[in-house]
This record gives C-alpha cells, sequence and structure tokens, in this order.
C-alpha cells in the first residue's frame, strides 16, 4: 500500500478490492432474481478496470459492461473465456470482426446495428451472441418505438442473432418514489413481449434497492461496487471502497488580513497556518470544492481555503500542529467520503471518481 506511492506521488487513491467484492456479493443478497454483472466502464468508475475486474471475475462475477470497444479490448484478455464482456455504446460501424474475433458481447441500439449483427452472424455461419437494449424513457440509446414495432412486424431480422438479454436503463433509479420507475418497468414489459422470449437485464445500483418491479434476471451495478451510496439521502448499505491521500508540500504562517490562492478569495482573519496539498483539478479535484470542503487530518477536519489551482490545493492547518511538509491529508475516506466531496462540488460521487486523472497513482488492497 505504500512504497514508492508515498515517495513519488503527489496523491495516491487506495482501492480497496476486497471492499468491492464484498458490495458485489451484497448487491446479490439483494438481487435473488438473478446474477449481478459488475459495469467496468471509464477503467471501473477511475479506479482501475485492469485491477478491479479480474478482482470480480475471481469471486464469481459473470457478466461485465464497458461502455466503448476499445475497453473491451483491453478488459478481454484479462477476463476468464465464459464471462460475457458487453458493449454499452453499441456495435461501431465496422467493428463486426472485432467484437467477433474477441468475443465481445454487442449491445444493439438500433435496427442497423441489429442488421449488421445479423449478416456477420450469416458470414459466420453461426449465431452470435447480443443484447438488445430498448429505450423506454432515456431517449439516449437503445431501440425506440417505431424499431420496436419493426421488430415485431419482422421478426426474422434478428435471425442468427443469439439474444442472451434484452435490457433497458432507469432514468431515475435513486428517487424511489418517481412515478418514472414504474411507467418504465411498464413500457420494458411491453417491449419484451413483442420481442421473441429472452431474459431480462435492468437494474443499475439504486435500481436494485427498488426491490420487486426493478428485478430482472441480470443486474448491472457500477457506483454501489466503488461505494458510491445507491440510496441518496439515506445512511450508505454500502462498504467505502477508496481513500484518497494528498501530501503536503509547504506549510507557512501568515497573518491576518493576508490572502490565499488565486483571486485572493480567502482572507486570513487570524494568525494561520497554511498547508499546500500536491493536488488539483488537473488531477480531477474539482475546482468547484474551492472554500467548501474539508479534508481529514487525523480524523479531524481541516477546511480547503481558496481556489483549488491546477497542482495545488490550500488548507488551513492552523488547529492542526502535525500537519507539515510529508504529511499526508485524507481527502476521500472516513468522514469525507465520495458523496461528501460530491455533495460539496455540485456533483454526484459518480463524477468524483470518474474524474480522478491519471496523475493519482492508484494502489490497490488485495480482495
Ligand atoms: C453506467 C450504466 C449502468 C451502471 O449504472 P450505476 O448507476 O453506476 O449502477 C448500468 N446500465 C447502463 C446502461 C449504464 O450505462
Amino acid at each position: 500500500m505504500t512504497g514508492m506511492a508515498d515517495t513519488t506521488a503527489g496523491a495516491v487513491l487506495e482501492v480497496d478490492l476486497g471492499a468491492i467484492v464484498a458490495n458485489w456479493r451484497a448487491l446479490g443478497a439483494r438481487h435473488p432474481s438473478g446474477p449481478v454483472a459488475g459495469v467496468v466502464k471509464a477503467d471501473a468508475y477511475g479506479l482501475g478496470a485492469a485491477a478491479v475486474a479480474p478482482a470480480l471475475a475471481d469471486a464469481g462475477c459473470r457478466h461485465f459492461f464497458v461502455a466503448l470497444p476499445d475497453e473491451a479490448l483491453a478488459l478481454r484478455p484479462i477476463l476468464p473465456a465464459e464471462a460475457m464482456l458487453a458493449v454499452l455504446g453499441g456495435l461501431f460501424p465496422g467493428t463486426e470482426a472485432a467484437f467477433l474475433a474477441h468475443d465481445i458481447t454487442p449491445v444493439l441500439n438500433t435496427l442497423a446495428e441489429i442488421d449488421s449483427w445479423a449478416a456477420a452472424a450469416r458470414r459466420a455461419g453461426r449465431a452470435l451472441d447480443a443484447i438488445l437494449h430498448v429505450d423506454t424513457g432515456m431517449s439516449r440509446l437503445g431501440l425506440d418505438p417505431p424499431a420496436l414495432a419493426a421488430l415485431r412486424a419482422d421478426p426474422g431480422r434478428l435471425a442468427g442473432i443469439a439474444v442472451r438479454y434484452v435490457m433497458t436503463h432507469l432514468v431515475s433509479s435513486e428517487i424511489p418514489g418517481d412515478p418514472i420507475n414504474a411507467a418504465q418497468a411498464r413500457r420494458f414489459a411491453a417491449a419484451c413481449a413483442g420481442l421473441p422470449p429472452a431474459p431480462r437485464s435492468l437494474a443499475n445500483s439504486s435500481g436494485i434497492f427498488l426491490g420487486g418491479a426493478a428485478a430482472s434476471d441480470l443486474a448491472r451495478p457500477g457506483a454501489a461496487l466503488y461505494g458510491v451510496n445507491p440510496l441518496p439521502g439515506q445512511a450508505s448499505p454500502m462498504r467505502a471502497v477508496v481513500r484518497l491521500r494528498a501530501r503536503v508540500l509547504a506549510v507557512r504562517a501568515i497573518a491576518p488580513g493576508d490572502t490565499v490562492g488565486y483571486n485572493a478569495t480567502f482572507t486570513a482573519t487570524r494568525p494561520s497556518r497554511i498547508a499546500t496539498v500536491a493536488i488539483g483539478y488537473a488531477d480531477g479535484w474539482r475546482r468547484a470544492l474551492s472554500n467548501r470542503f474539508s479534508a481529514r487530518f487525523d480524523a479531524a477536519p481541516v477546511p480547503l481555503v481558496g481556489r483549488v489551482s491546477m497542482d495545488l490545493t490550500t488548507f488551513d492547518a492552523t488547529e492542526h500542529p502535525g500537519i507539515v511538509p510529508g504529511a499526508w491529508l485524507d481527502l476521500i475516506g472516513p468522514g469525507c467520503d465520495v458523496d461528501d466531496v460530491a455533495a460539496a462540488a455540485g456533483t454526484n460521487g459518480y463524477e468524483v471518481l470518474t474524474a480522478l486523472g491519471a496523475r493519482v497513482r492508484r494502489v490497490y488492497r488485495p480482495a
């Protein structure tokens, strides 16, 4: 966990693979209607798919989702051959041979993609796995009502396609009372009734906690695996997964009236000690946190003062004589979890994690 990371890195993201596996198992217990996939797009939400996906596979996970063909090509060699690896972004034109050669499952979002995959199956002389995505309210990807009507009228268009799952994606699953959840479940059931029978995939992280209406043959959580709270406003049912620490580069004494950082947005009102820490917005440590967040040192709050700049962030260390050059502040961890950082930055935990940049050293606690 330490070593060179503590010597040469400015910020370190410690990822607890055992906690990810524990979260995956806990989600499985909440979704008895079918298995739970691992959504590992965007480098496993910034945590590092090359470490996260094999840890989930070792625990028994056999369904993985990424967003892009490039992500799938990188992961396929390190996943078990029998694991399904599906690309949510669809079958990009011209990628049929790559999907086939690397046993990557396309999520078919349009009639054109269905036609291309059926043609690839004819050329290959065998049925090819795919997932059909139905749009039930997101208006982003997935078969729309005219496309579904065309398939109902001409089911032969799916000839050669082995539909592993029909899926849809929930719009507001983190808001259990939103009537759109039930409306989507109804639209999904109606769409499936017009398609050849196939297993269904519905819930994302928060959807799993909706229970019955969102239960399906395959859940697709991402965020909750990584410790983002799937039940905003309630105590999180998930284990914390990450700890983000950053190194104190310098500590200086300033006088009342002195200002800190770009545009002088913080003015000391007392003799103060300012700690300058090696993380900034270039690392995905968001500028919106300026003057709005407290890190932790020995579990005690340390206010962020002044503007977050590209490589540096400043904290008021006046109350903490232990904060000296070479010390480390906790930016995400107990007392300031990923959802707290998100709230202070005016965003969600997904964006906080996926924003963390390549300069932040990832270190892994084994599962
Ligand atoms: C990202 C994504 C998921 C995972 O969502 P979480 O809210 O992170 O659990 C599931 N399904 C689709 C289609 C997605 O794009």
